[in-house]
């Protein structure tokens, strides 16, 4: 009976590779004594298991010793009596050694149901793989033929190995960008663990598949013809979506399979991003796109350094097809993952080259002779592949994915916001520490909640680094303590109106208060209370309207009479500052307004325009109107100029509008009211417009001293991660 090695020699032609045959055979030879007398459980002789799992090895690219260390890799473990590690050090040298050593301990740890154990195996495991990443490659491709051969085993074991695979080995391998492995990994556990499902769904598949494999193949024609006639050199790939990925989107979305619409995908190839974008605007002039399905991880690369750009557009029949627009290297990548290093480096070079974060990988692992420093490794390793993620257990031994930086109060906010709501102490590795505690990969992280805690501080507002944590807390604060927000928030209002001349009853109260809320963009007072009582907003910033509300509706006829002017709905929501900083025609103390359409501030070039019963509107001298001012109007323009250094006008607020252009996230508008609430700036109104899908347009109104003021401010504004675009604005 073949044991495979002919097979394995075959692979090794085929890859067009360097491989050291010699070596390699010799290593086989070893593990082929070693293994004499051994079998599997299906009868085969033991030998097969590890030949193939060397062809796995060639087949992704891996080197010689990659290779010999495949064939060898059982060798220590279930033959420890005749072979040991310094004699495997002194046959194939120092890396294939370590590497069977690596995958030694790796095998022997075995996962069982008990969740301790559980969590200490995915910690070696871990970081094992920061030793060597070609270590966890030949582990990849052992558990892949085991999985391909679980039928030798019983049933409870089949179970046990499908369900870790599924846990454990399916998500490394998409973590390191492995997609085709993961894939099958993903497809044998499913195949085991539930194949009534399994084989409803390949059914179910392979049924649709052929009712649409004319249109299907008909649309490729279609595209593939379209982009070259543009002059692209394009390859066509048509892919059905895996099984177990269907099979999850019914599970989790509880859907039938009817409505999975997006099984079937497109991919074309190309030579250059350029071309990739260009292939994008052929395919959307081609067929409607579906809103909200574009995604271009080209420009925004997962974090397993999947590149492409992927659109969902409908079919002439109807049916949405997704397409997916790569490069060959992307490509590469996206099936190979780190490994595609190893395996396309002697490719053509003439295209953009591998993705540079693969080549330090490489570099440490080329160089045969070098022993380069296990920090440096681990640490590049680190920093380029969970470039900003921290892994962490849970005391069950789960494994929590943070950002980096991320510290025990982001964890607890992360596995709930009760247990983040509770929290009073945290565990690290067993010993309390500060909640605070920045996480370290590989931690044990175990939260100390109780019932009777109040809360969470406003101040982790300021110590998290997650918006997720952020959102929950703030969360907390809006919901969880909205009755008594009221009631704290309303007081703070009441105690500051009595202060003001004359009284007011309930319903008095009520009505400013509401208009307050209306502009300040809450939809009730009570909103307003709530916000007060959680300190999202302070009752100063909203003193001068509650003042001008309180006179207009207590006393209106103690103060100012209103005027015309002041009827204007424009002019009820500006700060102070009407009467005297600006010096009309030389003379002081003329009635201006401030023109709503530019805001002027103290510092920009100002010009008058009298107006028909308002008094003088004071204009910037680049605002449109002005610019626009029909020549009829020009002789109603009139020089205007701030006044110098008065002392009264030291406090005048003004207020002057901006246009910010964001990035979409989470915390994005809270970000910047808190840098404004730093700089003790006030909000006066706020509006948004989604932009793109990705961007959105801030209109911002804020109150401000002069023109330097304001550009400090706007200058603080663009330092906001995510702030594309920070200017100044104009009224519609
Ligand atoms: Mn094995």
């Amino acid at each position: 009976m073949s044991d495979g090695f002919e097979r394995l020699l075959d692979a090794i032609q085929k890859s067009g590779k360097n491989y050291n045959i010699e070596k390699i055979t010799k290593a086989y030879d070893l593990a082929r004594e070693l293994h004499e007398g051994q079998f599997r459980k299906s009868g085969e002789p033991y030998i097969c298991h590890p030949v193939s799992v060397a062809e796995i090895v060639v087949g992704l690219g891996l080197d010689t010793d990659s290779v010999c260390t495949a064939l060898l890799h059982d060798t220590v473990e279930d033959c420890s009596d005749k072979v040991d590690l310094p004699k495997l050090k002194k046959e194939f040298g120092e890396q294939v050694a370590s590497m069977v050593d690596g995958l030694t301990k790796l095998i022997r740890l075995k996962f069982h149901n008990k969740e301790d154990e559980q969590m200490e195996n995915i910690r070696k495991m871990l970081l094992a793989m920061t030793k060597d990443v070609r270590v966890i490659f030949i582990k990849l491709a052992d558990r892949l033929h085991n999985m391909r051969t679980l039928n030798g085993q019983p049933e409870a074991k089949r179970r046990l190995i499908a369900l870790e695979t599924m846990h454990v080995y399916a998500p490394l391998a998409h973590r390191l960008g492995m997609q085709r492995i993961k894939q099958e990994l993903e497809n044998l556990a499913m195949s085991y663990l539930d194949p009534i499902g399994y084989q409803e769904v390949q059914n179910d598949i392979n049924h649709k598949f052929d009712q649409n494999k004319d249109i299907v193949n008909q649309t490729k024609a279609s595209i593939e013809q379209k982009v070259k006639e543009s002059g692209i050199d394009c390859t066509l790939e048509g892919r059905v979506k895996s099984v177990y990925s269907v099979y999850r989107k019914m599970m989790r979305q509880n859907k039938s399979f009817d409505e999975i619409y997006d099984f079937y995908a497109i991919r074309v190839i190309v030579h250059t991003e350029l071309e990739c974008y260009t292939v994008l605007g052929i395919i959307h002039d081609m067929f409607n796109s579906m809103p909200g399905r574009f995604k271009d991880y080209i420009s925004i690369p997962k974090p397993n350094m999947y590149r492409s750009l992927h659109t969902t557009v409908i079919g002439h029949d109807g049916v949405p097809f997704e397409v997916q627009i790569r490069t060959w290297d992307m490509h590469h990548i996206a099936e190979y993952g780190i490994a595609a290093h190893w395996k396309y480096k002697s490719g053509d070079k003439s295209d953009a080259g591998l993705d540079k974060k693969l080549e330090w990988i490489s570099k440490l692992v080329e160089n045969e002779s070098s022993t380069a420093d296990p920090d440096e490794f681990i640490n590049a390793l680190k920093i380029d592949v969970f470039q900003d993620e921290t892994f962490v257990f849970t005391p069950k031994g789960d494994v929590v994915t943070l950002p980096q930086n991320a510290n025990c109060i982001d964890f607890a906010y992360h596995i709930h916001s009760e247990v983040g709501n509770r929290m009073v102490g945290a565990k690290v590795n067993g010993k309390i520490v500060p909640i605070d505690r920045t996480l370290v990969n590989g931690e044990i992280v175990e939260i100390l909640t109780s019932s009777s805690t109040k809360g969470p501080s406003r101040n982790w507002l300021n110590i998290v680094q997650t918006s997720e944590a952020r959102a929950k807390i703030r969360q907390y604060f809006k919901k969880e303590k909205r009755a008594e927000n009221i009631v704290e928030g309303r007081n703070e209002i009441l105690a500051e109106m009595r202060k003001f001349p004359g009284s007011f009853n309930e319903e008095q109260f009520q009505a400013i208060t509401a208009v307050i809320a209306n502009r300040v963009g809450m939809e009730s007072a009570d909103d307003l209370f709530n916000m007060i009582g959680y300190g999202g907003l302070s009752v100063n910033k909203i003193m001068n309207r509650l003042r001008d509300e309180y006179d207009k509706v207590i006393a209106p006829s103690t103060e100012t009479p209103i005027t015309e002017a002041s009827q204007i709905p424009v002019a009820e929501k500006k700060p102070s500052g009407e009467y005297g900083s600006v010096i009309v025609d030389g003379q002081e103390g003329c009635q201006v307004k401030f023109a709503r359409c530019c805001n002027p501030l103290p510092g920009d070039n100002i010009v008058g325009f009298i107006t028909k019963g308002y008094g003088i509107s004071v204009h910037k001298c680049d605002c449109p109107n002005i610019i626009n001012c029909t020549e009829q109007n020009k002789d109603r323009l009139v020089n205007v100029e701030w006044r110098k250094h008065s002392s009264e006008q030291k406090d005048q607020q003004y207020e002057a509008l901006m246009q910010i252009l964001v990035e979409d996230r989470i915390s994005m508008l809270a970000d910047i009211s808190v840098a404004l609430a730093d700089m003790r700036v006030s909000i006066l109104q706020v509006n948004t417009q989604k932009r793109t899908d990705r961007q959105s347009l801030i209109n911002l109104s804020v109150s401000c001293k002069n023109l330097a003021h304001f550009n400090s401010i706007i200058n603080r504004l663009k330092s906001i991660k995510g702030v594309n675009e920070v200017s100044r604005g104009y009224a519609k």
